[in-house]
C-alpha cells in the first residue's frame, strides 16, 4: 500500500489550522486520519478510528490532559477537528481499574468527561486508545489484514506474517473488555508497534502522527505482500449459462423481492445500486461462493451494513428469464428464513429483549454479472455495494492463503444487536416516501419542479423527465436526495422507454409515476387542423398512456403495487371555447386514469388524477396572464384569484395534491380538484 505522507501537505494543513486556533497535534491528527479514511481498503464509511493525546484549557482556564478521539458519526476521509472530541484522559485511565463497565456506563463516562458537552459520542474504542500510552493511535479494518486474521489458525499465521513487533489480541467485542485485554497484551510487551485484533483489524501507534501512520502502511503492506506471494490460484470457476442476462432484465423483480412486506399493501421499499467489474465477476464465479457468503462478514462492523453477509442468486440464464423472478423470491425467502433463525437462536441465549430488524438482504451477489447493494436510500445502497467490494477483497485474500473463517454468527449477533447500535438505528426515522422512486414527466415545468421538490423532501428519489435535459438536471439537483434528470421527448415511445430504463438502472425500479407533461393548442373545433388535434393527442393522451404502460410493466415485475398520477385539467370536465384540442385528449386521459384504477387495483396499483386550473406555468405564462386579465378588464391579481376562495392557486398547491394521492393508500379512481373552487367545473 502506498504511503501518502507528504511533508509539504502536512505542514500546509498545520499552518492553515493554526489560523483557526487548532494546535499542531490535532492538525496532524486530522491529516493522517484523512489519509487513512480516503483508502477503502483500510476503512469504509464511518469505520476505523484514530486518536491523539494532547492538552487543552477549558473555559475557566484549567488545563487538562485529553484524548482527542474520533467521534461517532464522523467519516475519517472528511474528518474535521470537531470530529475528534477531547475527553479528559485521567477519568478514562481510572476506568482500567474497574472489573466491569457496561456499554451504557462506558458511554456515560466518556460523555461526562468531554471538554465540549455538545461533542458527538466518542468512539466505542475510546478506552482502547486511552489505555495505550502512545501519543498517536491509528485503527483500521484493512482488507489485507483481515485476509490473515479471518483464518482458522489466525494467531499462528499473524505471528508468522507480522513477527514479534506486533501483538495479537483474541476476538472480543469492542468496548471495555476489549480495551482492557488489549492494554494487558501491550503491557506484557511494550516494544510492540501495534496490535493485530483477531477477526477485526489492526492498531498501530507512535510518538508522532507520521510514525503511527507509517507503521499502519508498513504492516498492511506486509500483509498484502504475504497474500500476493503465498496465494494459491483460485478454484476452477463455475460454469455459466451460454448467455447471462443483464442487470436490467431482473433488477425490478429483485427490488420487489427484497421490499419488506408489512402487510395490508404496505411495503418498506429499498433502492438498489448495481455494480460490476472484471474482478467482481471473477470472484463471483467461485464454486464456494454460496458457502463463503453464508460464512459471514469479514469484520464485525460490516454487519451494521450487510447483516450476516450477502445473498447469492444463481447466474441468470438469458434463455430462461421467465423463471428467474420465482428463483429470486425463493432465494430471498431462504435468506429471510436463515436470518430469522439466526436472530431467534441468539436472542434466546440471554434475557435481553430485542426487536428483530427487517430480515431482508442488503447485498445480492449474481454470478456472471455483478452485485446489487440495497438500502432505504441510494446512499445506503451504494454503501452496501462499497462494503460488498471490500468483503470480496478480504475473502479473496483469505481464500488465497487459507480458508476464510471470520467471526461466527453467534459472536456477530452481539455486535449487530448491540444496544448502542440499536439506539442509533431507532433514531433514524424514515420519511413518508423513503425508499420510493418517482418519475415525473414535464419535470422542469412549474408544476413538475414543485412536485419534484416536494416528493424529494418527503424521502423519494426523483427521476425528472423533461424535453430540456439541462433544465431537468437542474430541477433534479435542486430537489436533492440523489435525484436525477433525464432529457427525453415523451411522445417518442422509444425515448420514453429509455427514461424508465434509467430509473431501473439507477434505483432498481419505480413506485410512482406523475404523468404531468402537457401543452395547450388553441383553435375552434369546427375549423381546427386535424394534424394539430392529433399532435395534441400525442402529448396530452398517448404520452400519458405510454408512460403508464411503462410504469405498470415495472410495477408488475416488482409486485409491490404502485401509484399512477395524471395531471388532467379543468378542460377535461369543463370545456373552454377554442380549447377543444387541449380538452379532448385531457378528457380521454381522465378516463385513462379510471381505466388503470379498474384494471390494476387487484395488484395494488392506485390510479388518480389531479385537475388543476389557472396555475402560473409554461401553459399560462406571465404574458398570457397580462393579456387575458386585460381582455376581461380585471387586475392580474383578480384574474388569478378569480375562484370561489378568491385566492391564487400555485404549482406548490398542485404538488401537494399529488403528494396526497401518493400517500392516500385506500384511494383510487379519484380526481382531485386544485383550482380554488370553480362550481362549473365541479365533478359530480
Ligand atoms: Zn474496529
Amino acid at each position: 500500500m502506498k504511503n501518502l505522507w507528504n511533508d509539504a501537505t502536512a505542514e500546509a494543513l498545520v499552518a492553515d489550522y493554526a489560523k483557526k486556533g487548532v494546535d499542531r497535534d490535532l492538525a496532524l491528527r486530522v491529516y493522517t486520519t484523512r489519509l487513512l479514511g480516503g483508502e477503502p481498503r483500510l476503512v469504509l464509511h464511518g469505520g476505523g478510528n484514530t486518536s491523539v493525546k494532547s492538552r487543552v484549557t477549558d473555559l475557566v482556564g484549567d488545563s487538562w490532559d485529553v484524548l482527542c478521539v474520533k467521534g461517532s458519526g464522523w467519516d475519517m476521509a472528511v474528518i474535521e477537528p470537531q470530529g475528534l472530541p477531547a475527553v479528559k484522559l485521567g477519568a478514562l485511565l481510572k476506568a482500567r481499574a474497574l472489573d466491569k463497565l457496561s456499554d451504557e456506563d462506558m458511554v456515560a463516562l466518556q460523555r461526562a468527561n468531554l471538554i465540549d458537552p455538545s461533542s458527538p459520542n466518542p468512539s466505542v474504542e475510546t478506552l482502547l486508545h486511552a489505555f495505550l500510552p502512545h501519543k498517536f493511535v491509528d485503527h483500521t479494518h484493512s482488507t489485507a489484514i483481515l485476509a490473515i486474521v479471518d483464518q482458522p489458525d489466525s494467531e499462528a499465521l499473524s505471528r508468522k506474517v507480522f513477527g514479534p513487533r506486533m501483538g495479537f489480541v483474541p476476538y472480543i467485542k469492542p468496548g471495555f473488555d476489549l480495551a482492557k485485554a488489549a492494554a494487558d497484551i501491550f503491557d506484557a510487551d511494550p516494544s510492540v508497534e501495534g496490535l493485530i485484533l483477531d477477526k477485526h483489524g489492526i492498531f498501530t501507534f507512535g510518538d508522532n502522527a507520521r510514525q503511527a501512520y507509517d507503521r499502519m502502511i508498513h504492516y498492511v503492506t506486509v500483509a498484502e505482500d504475504y497474500v500476493a506471494r503465498n496465494g494459491k490460484a483460485a478454484a476452477k470457476p463455475i460454469e455459466l449459462p451460454k448467455e447471462v442476462a443483464g442487470a436490467a432484465d431482473f433488477a425490478s423483480a429483485l427490488r420487489g423481492a427484497v421490499a419488506f412486506d408489512r402487510g395490508e399493501g404496505a411495503f418498506d421499499r429499498m433502492v438498489s445500486d448495481f455494480r460490476t467489474s472484471p474482478a467482481i465477476v471473477e470472484f463471483l464465479s467461485s464454486p464456494r461462493l454460496t458457502e463463503l457468503a453464508r460464512t459471514g462478514v469479514s469484520t464485525p462492523d460490516l454487519s451494521i451494513r450487510i447483516k450476516t453477509g450477502p445473498m447469492v442468486l444463481p447466474a441468470p440464464d438469458a434463455a430462461k428469464l421467465d423463471a428467474y423472478p420465482a428463483e429470486i423470491r425463493k432465494h430471498v425467502a431462504g435468506f429471510v428464513a436463515g436470518y430469522t433463525s439466526y436472530f431467534e437462536t441468539n436472542d434466546k441465549l440471554d434475557d435481553v429483549r430485542r426487536t428483530m430488524l427487517d430480515p431482508m438482504p442488503r447485498l445480492t451477489l449474481v454470478p456472471g454479472l455483478g452485485m446489487f447493494g440495497h438500502g432505504r436510500t441510494l446512499k445506503d445502497a451504494k454503501i452496501a455495494s462499497d462494503v460488498g467490494e471490500m468483503w470480496i477483497e478480504a475473502v479473496r485474500g483469505a481464500e488465497a492463503v487459507g480458508t476464510f473463517q471470520p467471526l461466527t454468527h453467534a459472536e456477530l449477533f452481539g455486535l449487530e444487536y448491540w444496544s448502542l447500535e440499536q439506539a442509533k438505528l431507532a433514531s433514524n426515522k424514515p420519511k413518508p416516501l423513503t425508499g420510493q422512486v418517482v418519475l415525473i414527466t414535464g419535470g422542469a415545468g412549474a408544476i413538475g419542479a414543485a412536485t419534484a421538490k416536494l416528493f424529494a423532501a418527503n424521502g423519494a428519489h426523483v427521476v425528472v423527465v423533461d424535453l430540456d435535459a439541462d433544465k431537468a438536471a437542474e430541477v433534479a439537483s435542486k430537489a436533492g436526495n440523489d435525484s436525477i434528470g433525464v432529457g427525453c421527448d415523451i411522445t417518442d415511445p422509444a425515448a420514453l422507454r429509455t427514461a424508465f430504463d434509467r430509473a431501473v438502472a439507477v434505483y432498481g425500479g419505480l413506485d410512482i409515476l406523475v404523468s404531468n407533461a402537457g401543452a395547450a393548442w388553441e383553435g375552434g373545433i369546427g375549423e381546427i387542423d386535424d394534424a394539430l388535434l392529433r399532435k395534441s393527442f400525442e402529448l396530452n393522451f398517448f404520452a400519458h398512456q405510454n408512460a403508464a404502460q411503462n410504469a405498470v410493466r415495472i410495477f408488475k415485475q416488482q409486485g409491490t403495487g404502485g401509484v399512477l398520477l395524471f395531471n388532467t385539467s379543468k378542460q377535461a370536465v369543463n370545456p373552454g371555447p377554442k380549447f377543444g384540442a387541449y380538452g379532448l385528449p385531457k378528457a380521454a386521459t381522465l378516463f385513462l386514469s379510471r381505466q388503470y384504477a379498474l384494471e390494476y387495483g387487484a395488484i395494488g396499483v392506485r390510479s388518480n388524477a389531479v385537475n388543476a386550473d389557472r396555475i402560473r406555468s409554461g401553459l399560462l405564462t406571465d404574458d398570457m396572464i397580462a393579456s387575458r386579465s386585460k381582455a376581461r378588464g380585471l387586475s392580474e391579481k383578480d384574474y388569478m384569484s378569480g375562484n370561489l376562495l378568491g385566492l391564487e392557486v400555485t404549482a406548490e398547491h398542485v404538488a401537494q395534491a399529488f403528494l396526497h394521492h401518493a400517500l392516500a393508500d385506500r384511494t383510487t379512481g379519484d380526481v382531485t380538484t386544485v383550482d380554488g373552487g370553480n362550481i362549473a367545473a365541479v365533478l359530480r
